[in-house]
């Protein structure tokens, strides 16, 4: 498809975080794709489709790089997709964004209750934030009638917001985030404004079927809704919700083929030659936002384990950490990175030595092909999440691993977990499990790896991004086809 033709279709994405940055670096405007897996599933989506992405515009840089229209076309080095940014005023950002989104409703979805820091003041500023959101959905739909896929947590309410002003609007949500039950949602004051809000929505999609089921708990037990027999269905005051599971996935394609070039190959040699210099030494990887639902303490204190209980592997295995920052305006957040900072620091002076550290531990983002080449150096990449919607670093090793060997730990607590059962499941929770888990997929024979890595790359390959992508157009009554062949209006 022309980008001039992408431009025309009517899919309107909306999301709290956008999916380019702009910043001034130097004297220079730079423009960055932003972290996370919401960005890394949903930009190949639109850059095929094309259409329209709502988003905060979060860089210090974004107001001077759009100008007085607040739309830019993306990404820059090939135009396929429009993205309008909303401007949010400090009080938003303060209550809502870091307040209600990330300090209660975050750690609320994953059961992390110690970490929910209500405030009654946030949600007056969540229900400003959505409707600010509205504005800029109302304004891209003026010209042009189009389909709302609203995206996570954020967002609640903006699906009531738009049916009361388009009713005739299709507007589907998709949830990233776990759904808890009923006896951890009713922790919240304004559940009931925020399950109306949802089921606003002609759709509402979720990772895996136990998110789903649970939403319906909450509609029933909170709202009084009825569920359908099959579960598929809410019905309240009038209006019907379709509840779709639909686990999200990656670009297959796109790890495949990244992972084989060249410039991949010649840096997945010399990390390999850095983290594993003497023969016959093994790597381990995991990728994480520095967020306590990771699980990164549980998993540095189960390699404690494993080097005291397995001292042949001291010298032999090196695990490095990718931790990217996250959230850093949060005090939360900043002590977590410092405990996880010292504890590398003890784990490291406990086992280390000769030249040799159990844990090279690297804080900051990392480039597309550095993240390809760490996913072919690895031996196994460990996932410990303690509570996960999905989890994509997982499905991005496997299809990175085009010579078809590795093993991928998975933590139970993942959405993950759900679909890829051909890797070794972990429970976080469990730390001589996790230890004994990590030499097991390093003693692992070569024929096994081959044949759990072979179904699992069978798997991603059938359920990538773009099978996601099909199935949630379809639950809104759209089918792909059709958002490709759609009008000016
Ligand atoms: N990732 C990133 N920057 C990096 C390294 C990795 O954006 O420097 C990506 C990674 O490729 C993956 C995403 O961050 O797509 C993490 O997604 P996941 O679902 O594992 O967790 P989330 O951060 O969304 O909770």
């Amino acid at each position: 498809m022309t980008p001039a033709a992408s431009f025309r279709s009517r899919l309107i994405v909306v999301s709290n975080r956008e999916p380019y940055e702009h910043r001034r670096l130097r004297g220079r405007l730079v423009c960055q794709r932003t972290d996370g897996g919401l960005t890394s599933a949903l930009d190949p989506v639109l850059r095929r489709l094309g259409g329209t992405w709502i988003a905060w515009g979060s860089g210090s840089a974004d107001r001077e790089a759009v100008g007085p229209t607040g739309a830019l076309n993306v990404p820059p080095e090939d135009p396929a997709y429009r993205l309008r940014r909303v401007w949010l005023s400090a009080d938003e950002v303060r209550g809502a964004y870091r307040g209600y989104a990330n300090q209660v409703l975050w750690p609320l979805c994953h059961i992390t209750l110690d970490r929910v820091a209500y405030r009654k003041s946030y949600w007056p500023q969540y229900v400003a934030m959505n409707r600010r959101f509205l504005e800029a959905v109302l304004r891209e739909m003026r010209p042009r009638p189009g389909a709302v896929w609203i995206h996570d947590f954020h967002l609640a309410l903006l699906p009531a917001l738009v049916k009361r002003e388009r009713p005739a609007t299709v507007v589907s949500v998709f949830w990233h985030v776990p759904w808890p039950g009923p006896e951890v949602f009713r922790i919240l004051p304004e559940r009931q404004d925020l399950l109306e809000g949802l089921l606003a929505a002609d759709a509402l999609g979720f990772q895996t079927a136990g998110y789903a089921h649970a939403f319906a708990e909450c509609a029933q037990t909170i709202l009084k809704a009825e569920i359908s027999a099959d579960g598929r269905f809410v019905h309240h005051k009038g209006g019907v919700t379709r509840l779709c599971a639909c686990p999200i996935s990656v670009d297959y394609q796109l790890f495949n083929e990244g992972a084989k070039s060249p410039e991949v190959e010649r840096r997945a040699a010399t990390a390999r030659r850095k983290f594993a210099p003497r023969p016959g030494m093994r790597v381990g990887l995991g990728v994480d936002r520095l967020d306590y639902t990771k699980g990164l303490l549980k998993r540095l204190w189960a390699l404690d384990l494993f080097f005291t209980n397995f001292p042949q592997y001291r010298g032999a295995f090196t695990f490095v950490q990718v931790a990217i920052p996250t959230r850093t305006e949060i005090e939360t957040y900043r002590q977590y990175r410092d405990l996880i900072t010292q504890t590398v620091a003890e784990i490291n002076g406990r086992h280390g030595g000769e030249g040799w550290q159990p844990i090279e531990y690297h804080e900051g983002r990392i480039p597309l092909d550095t993240l390809l080449a760490y996913y072919r150096m690895a031996d196994l990449a460990l996932v410990s999440s303690v509570y996960d919607g999905m989890n994509l670093v997982a499905k991005e090793y496997v299809a990175s691993r085009v010579d078809e060997t590795g093993m991928l730990l998975i933590s139970q607590m993942t959405g993950s977990a759900e679909e890829l059962t051909d890797a070794v499941v972990i429970n976080p929770y469990d730390l001589d499990g996790v230890a004994d888990a990590i030499r097991q997929a390093l003693e692992m024979p070569v024929e096994e790896q081959l044949r759990r890595m072979r179904a699992l790359r069978a798997h991603i390959q059938a359920q990538d991004v773009h099978a996601w992508v099909n199935q949630c157009l379809q639950d809104m009554g759209l089918p792909a086809a059709s958002v490709h062949a759609c009008d000016d209006g």
